[in-house]
C-alpha cells in the first residue's frame, strides 16, 4: 500500500504588526498570504465507500483548513496580545485577531500546523505547510523536524 501525499493551496490577504521589530514589518501593512498544506497517508482501498481510492477528499481538507485559519485570518489584522492598542483595535473592529506571540511568518505557521493537525481526520498526517508572506520569501514546517 503506497503512501501518498496530498497538497491544497489557500490564498488570503492579512494584515500585521510586529511589536519592536526593526524593519518594515514593524508599522500595520498588509500581504497576499499563500498556504499549502500537504498532507500524507494511504489512501482508502477498496473500502466499499464514497471516498474508495481517497487519502482525504480535497473538498474536505479545505473545509478544515478554511473553518479554522482561513475565515479567522483572511482579511484580519494580526497583532500580539500586548502590543500598543491591540484592545483598543479590538474593541472596535471585528477584524483583530489578537495572539500571544510576534506574528511572523514562522510563527503564525507554527500555529497553523497545531490547529491543523487537530482536525485532521484518523489515517491522514499533517506533512508539511509552506507560507508565502510575500512573492519571494515563505517558511516552511515539517511533522519531520517537530517530532
Ligand atoms: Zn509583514
Amino acid at each position: 500500500m503506497s503512501i501518498i501525499r496530498i497538497t491544497k493551496e489557500f490564498r488570503y490577504e492579512g494584515a500585521h504588526a510586529l511589536l519592536g521589530y526593526d524593519g518594515k514589518c514593524r508599522h500595520i501593512h498588509g500581504h497576499s498570504y499563500i498556504l499549502y498544506v500537504t498532507v500524507s497517508g494511504a489512501p482508502a482501498q477498496n473500502c466499499g465507500c464514497a471516498k474508495d481510492g481517497m487519502l482525504m477528499d480535497f473538498t474536505d481538507l479545505k473545509a478544515v483548513v478554511n473553518k479554522n485559519i482561513i475565515e479567522c485570518f483572511d482579511h484580519a489584522l494580526v497583532m500580539r496580545r500586548d502590543a500598543p492598542l491591540a484592545e483598543e483595535l479590538c474593541r472596535e473592529y471585528r477584524n483583530v485577531v489578537m495572539v500571544d506571540f510576534q506574528p511572523t511568518c514562522e510563527n503564525l505557521i507554527g500555529y497553523f500546523a497545531e490547529v491543523i493537525m487537530k482536525n485532521l481526520p484518523s489515517g491522514v498526517k499533517l506533512h508539511h505547510l509552506k507560507l508565502y508572506e510575500t512573492a519571494t520569501s515563505y517558511v516552511e514546517w515539517y511533522a519531520e523536524d517537530n517530532v
